[in-house]
C-alpha cells in the first residue's frame, strides 16, 4: 500500500496519513497540495510532506479526494525551514503552513468565495463553473461547503482554483476601505527630445512659436529640480494656457503620464545606480570582506548615511550572478518612496509582497518566485515574504532590523522575521545583511561578540550634520505658564521659524498610553469597553468612542453613565487633539495627520506621504509610522511632543525602544543640505536616555542597557518564553494559571515569573494571565521546551483546564 503524510492547516501537532494509489504515489511529491477530508466531512487543502509505504497505527487511513498541483508549490528547503519554525517557536507545522501560503492556496470547506465584479464572459465557463457563477448572482458570498451541495459532488477544489485563476471569483478576505487613488497628470519630454543637448534644437524648431518656446524654457527650469513635473505646475510657472501644452504634446515633443504610486508599473526606464561616496565605498567593501567569514553582517549607519544605496550596489551584484535577493522591511516602511527608488534601479527584476496587496497580487508574486521569473529576482516585502518559494537566494537584507514589527505576535507562528531569515539563509548558503541606525541590543551584542560582522557608517550623505537636538523642559514651562495646550513657547517659536523659511515640520506623538480618553469632571469615571479592560478612546472626527483592542464603538454619550453629569472632558492627547491645537496656533498652514485612523486602506498611507512630499502639507502630525525610513528633503524641524510616556512604559525594552524611536524620528530632520533641528519636550530632561539621544550616544546607551539586562536577567543573557492563558471565566483562568505556575516552578525554580496579570487584563471578554520562563545561557533550550510541553500536556489533561486557551511565545520581546 502507498501512503502520504500531509500537513493540515490546523494547530494539531502531528502529520496525518492518507491512502493513495500506486499511480498517485509516483506522481505525488512533497510540497504538492491535495484535498482531503478531515473530521466530520470537512474538506481541507493539505500539503504532502512525505510519500511512503507505512500504514498508520491506530486508525484506518482515508483516501485523498484529489491532487491539486501538477508540481510542488513548496520546495524541500522551505519544508525544512517550516520544521525549524515549528520546533523553535513551539507551534504546529499546520500553523506555519497556514501562515506561509496566501490564503487562496488554502481552500477548505469553510472558505467563503465572492464574485469579482465586472466578469461577463459567462459563455466561456464550463457547466460546473457556470453553476457557481450563477449562485453568486443571488448571494454575495458562498462557502465551499455550499458549493459542494450545489454541484452535488465533493471534488470542487480544482473548479474553484480554475475560477480564481480566470479571475471570476476571489476568496473572501479582510475587506479594506476602498480608496481610489487620484491619478495625477504629469508631463515629460518624449524619448526623442529627452536630453539636454536637444534643447537648442528644440528652441530652433519652435523659433516662431513664442509661447511654445517660453513653455519649453519653463519646463527645463523645472526639470533641473529632477522631480516629476505636474501638468498643473508647468502651467502655473510658464503662464501658458493648457492649449499651448497640448499643442506640444500633439507635436510629439511632450507626453503626458500618470503616477499612481501604489502598484508596480515599471515604465521601462531604469537607471544606473548611484556612485558611492568614498565612505560608502569603504563600508561596501568591508561588508564584502566580513561576508568571507561571517554569514550575517550588521551595517550600523546613522540615518541618511546612504545605507539604501549600499544595499542597491550589493543587490545589483547578486542579480548579475543570477541570484535572488530578498529585501525585508517592516510593513509600514514599505512606502511608495522606497518602491519607486528600487524600481528605478531594478525595474523589471522587482516584485513587492505585502499584506495590503490583494490576494491575487500575492498569488501572482508567489507563482513568479516559484518559477524563478525575471520579475521575481528581487523581492521587497514585509515579514511574511520570508515564506516565498525561493530557489536560489543569495542575499537577504533586513532593513530597520530593530523594528518591533518584524516579530509576529498573533496568531502562531510567533516568529521573528530577522531571526527566521538568518536560519533560512543558512539553508541556501546565502548571506544576511541587517541594517539600522539604532540596532537592537541583541543584534549589536552579537556583532560585538563577533558572531556577526560589523560595519559602521558614521557620516550622513553629503556630510550633512546630524540634527541638533534640544530638550525642552515642560515642567518648567508649565510652572512659568509658557505652555499653550501641549506646545511650549520654544516649540512654537521653532515651528514659526521653520514655516517662515518655507520648510516643513514633523511632529511626533507616541501612540502608547496616550489615546485621548473621556472623563467625567464630576465623578472622574471614564467610559470603559464592555469587552476589554481599557478605557474607550475618543475620536472627534466621528464623535464616537472606540476600543483599540476589539474594535467596539459607540456614539459619544451626552452625559456620564455613572452620575449623569453632562460635564465630560476629553483628556490625554492623541494626534487628533494635537492637530486641532495646531490649526488654532497656525491657522495659515496646512496640517496633516498620519496615524492608524488616517492611513487605513491600501492607499491611505501613500496618499498622506504623497501630499507631504508634494509639500501640500506644512506640518505633519503622526505616530510611530513617521519614524520609518522616510526621506523628505524639505523637513528642517522635528518635534517630539512628550518623551516621557514612552520612557515610562513598563517593559524591559522601553528604554531601548524609546532611544530607537527618538533617534529615528529625529533622523527625518535635515536630510538634504541644511542641518535639521529637533525639539524634545519632556518633564524630565535629565533622564539618561534623553541625554543619550541628544548627544547621539548609542554606545553609551548600549552599555547601560546591557548592564541592566545582565543584572535583571534579560536577553541577550537569558532567553524568555512566555505563556499566555486566556479564558472567559475569571476564576477558571486564575486557578489554571496558579496550577501551571506551581508546576513550572518545580522544574525551573526561580526562573519562573508569575503568573501575572498584564496591564490590560481582559480583551474581548477573555481574562488573561502571563507566565514568563527565563532560560539561562547554560540551560539547554531543547530540554527546556520539552519540559514546557510536558507540563502543558498535563495541564490540558485536567478537565477543568482544557478550555483555557494556552499560547506559547518564544522570544516574546
Ligand atoms: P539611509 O538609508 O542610511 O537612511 P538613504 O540611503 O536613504 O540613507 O540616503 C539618504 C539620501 O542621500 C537619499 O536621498 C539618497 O538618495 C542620498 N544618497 C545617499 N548616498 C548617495 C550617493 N552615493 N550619491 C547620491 N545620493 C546619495
Ligand atoms: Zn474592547
Ligand atoms: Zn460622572
Amino acid at each position: 500500500m502507498n501512503y502520504i503524510n500531509v500537513i493540515l492547516p490546523i494547530p494539531l501537532q502531528k502529520l496525518f496519513t492518507y491512502k493513495i494509489t500506486e499511480a498517485e504515489a509516483t506522481f505525488l511529491k512533497p510540497g504538492m497540495r491535495v484535498a482531503v477530508e478531515f473530521g466530520k466531512s470537512k474538506i481541507f487543502t493539505a500539503l504532502v510532506y512525505e510519500v511512503h509505504k507505512t500504514a498508520p497505527i491506530g486508525y484506518e487511513a482515508k483516501e485523498i479526494h484529489q491532487i491539486l498541483d501538477e508540481t510542488p508549490i513548496v520546495n524541500e528547503i522551505q519544508l525544512k525551514h517550516w520544521d525549524w519554525i515549528a520546533s523553535y517557536y513551539m507551534c504546529s507545522l499546520g500553523e506555519v503552513f497556514r501562515a506561509a501560503l496566501p490564503s487562496a492556496f488554502l481552500l477548505e470547506s469553510e472558505t467563503e468565495i465572492q464574485l469579482v465584479t465586472g466578469f461577463s464572459k459567462e459563455n466561456e465557463l464550463s457547466d460546473d463553473e457556470f453553476l457557481i457563477f450563477e449562485a453568486l448572482q443571488h448571494q454575495s458570498q458562498i462557502s465551499i461547503f455550499k458549493i459542494i451541495e450545489i454541484l452535488g459532488k465533493k471534488s470542487v477544489f480544482p473548479i474553484i482554483k480554475e475560477l480564481i485563476e480566470k479571475n471570476v471569483i476571489v476568496v473572501k478576505e479582510q475587506i479594506y476601505e476602498q480608496y481610489k487613488p487620484k491619478l495625477v497628470k504629469y508631463i515629460r519630454l518624449t524619448d526623442k527630445w529627452n536630453s539636454n543637448d536637444k534643447l537648442a534644437e528644440l528652441l530652433n524648431l519652435l523659433n516662431r512659436a513664442k509661447k511654445q518656446r517660453a513653455l519649453i524654457l519653463s519646463f527645463f527650469q523645472l526639470q533641473s529640480a529632477k522631480k516629476p513635473i505636474k501638468v498643473s505646475k508647468l502651467q502655473d510657472t510658464s503662464n501658458c494656457s493648457i492649449a499651448v501644452i497640448k499643442s506640444l504634446v500633439d507635436k510629439g515633443i511632450f507626453e503626458y503620464y500618470y503616477i499612481q504610486k501604489d502598484r508596480i508599473n515599471f515604465n521601462g526606464k531604469s537607471s544606473e545606480i548611484k556612485e558611492l561616496t568614498s565612505y560608502q565605498e569603504t563600508a561596501y567593501s568591508e561588508i564584502k570582506d566580513t561576508f568571507k567569514t561571517k554569514q550575517v553582517t550588521l551595517l550600523k549607519g546613522v540615518t541618511s548615511s546612504g545605507k539604501t544605496e549600499i544595499y542597491v550596489k550589493l543587490i545589483k551584484e547578486l542579480l548579475k550572478e543570477g541570484k535572488q535577493v530578498l529585501y525585508l522591511l517592516p510593513e509600514i516602511a514599505l512606502t511608495a518612496q522606497l518602491i519607486e527608488r528600487l524600481q528605478y534601479y531594478f525595474g523589471e527584476y522587482l516584485s513587492v509582497f505585502h499584506s495590503k496587496y490583494s490576494m491575487n497580487e500575492r498569488v501572482e508574486v508567489w507563482n513568479n518566485v516559484l518559477a524563478n521569473k525575471q520579475k521575481a529576482q528581487l523581492i521587497l516585502g514585509a515579514r511574511s515574504s520570508l515564506f516565498l518559494p525561493f530557489s536560489n537566494i543569495g542575499l537577504i537584507i533586513v532593513d530597520e532590523e530593530h523594528e518591533p514589527s518584524f516579530k509576529q505576535y498573533d496568531p502562531a507562528p510567533r516568529y521573528h522575521a530577522r531571526d527566521a531569515a538568518i536560519v533560512l539563509a543558512k539553508e541556501y548558503n546565502a548571506k544576511v545583511l541587517v541594517g539600522s541606525a539604532t540596532p537592537s541590543i541583541e543584534t549589536y551584542f552579537n556583532a560585538q561578540q563577533g558572531k556577526y560582522g560589523l560595519v559602521e557608517l558614521n557620516r550622513r550623505f553629503g556630510d550633512v550634520l546630524l540634527p541638533e537636538i534640544e530638550l525642552v523642559d515642560i515642567k518648567e514651562k508649565h510652572r512659568k505658564k509658557r505652555m499653550k495646550g501641549h506646545f511650549s513657547d520654544r516649540l512654537i517659536e521653532m515651528i514659526t521659524d521653520a514655516l517662515n523659511e518655507k520648510e516643513q515640520v514633523i511632529l511626533f506623538q507616541n501612540r502608547r498610553g496616550f489615546a485621548p480618553v473621556v472623563e467625567c469632571e464630576t465623578c472622574c469615571v471614564s467610559p470603559q469597553c464592555p469587552q476589554c479592560d481599557v478605557s474607550l478612546t475618543f475620536h472627534s472626527f466621528r464623535n464616537e468612542l472606540r476600543c483599540h483592542y476589539c474594535g467596539y464603538k459607540q456614539a459619544m454619550p451626552h452625559n456620564c453613565r455613572a452620575c449623569g453629569s453632562e460635564k465630560l472632558n476629553t483628556k490625554g492627547f492623541g494626534t487628533e487633539q494635537i492637530e486641532l491645537e495646531l490649526q488654532q496656533l497656525f491657522p495659515d498652514s496646512n496640517i496633516g495627520r498620519m496615524d492608524l485612523d488616517t492611513t487605513r486602506g491600501k492607499y491611505g498611507y501613500q496618499k498622506i506621504i504623497g501630499q507631504f512630499e508634494a509639500q501640500e502639507i506644512d506640518i505633519l502630525v503622526g505616530t510611530q509610522m513617521l519614524s520609518k525610513g522616510l526621506d523628505f528633503a524639505n523637513v528642517s524641524l522635528v518635534g517630539i511632543l512628550n518623551a516621557d510616556n514612552m520612557l515610562n512604559f513598563p517593559d524591559f525594552r522601553s528604554h531601548e525602544r524609546s532611544y530607537q524611536l527618538m533617534v529615528q524620528v529625529a533622523g527625518r530632520a535635515g536630510r538634504a543640505q541644511k542641518r535639521g533641528k529637533v525639539a524634545i519636550q519632556t518633564f524630565n530632561p535629565y533622564h539618561q536616555i534623553l541625554q543619550q539621544v541628544s548627544t547621539n550616544s548609542y554606545e553609551e546607551m548600549f552599555k547601560e542597557q546591557l548592564d541592566e539586562r545582565w543584572q535583571y536577567h534579560y536577553p541577550p543573557f537569558y532567553r524568555i518564553i512566555k505563556i499566555i492563558l486566556r479564558h472567559k471565566d475569571f476564576n477558571r483562568v486564575e486557578e489554571g494559571a496558579n496550577w501551571l505556575g506551581k508546576s513550572l516552578v518545580s522544574i525551573f525554580k526561580e526562573h519562573v515569573l508569575g503568573p501575572t496579570t498584564p496591564g490590560i487584563s481582559k480583551i474581548r471578554n477573555y481574562y488573561i494571565r502571563h507566565i514568563i520562563i527565563k532560560i539561562p545561557q547554560k540551560q539547554s533550550l531543547g530540554v527546556t521546551k520539552n519540559n514546557i510541553i510536558r507540563v502543558k500536556n498535563s495541564f490540558q489533561a485536567i478537565k477543568e483546564f482544557r478550555s483555557i486557551k494556552f499560547n506559547i511565545d518564544v522570544d516574546n520581546y
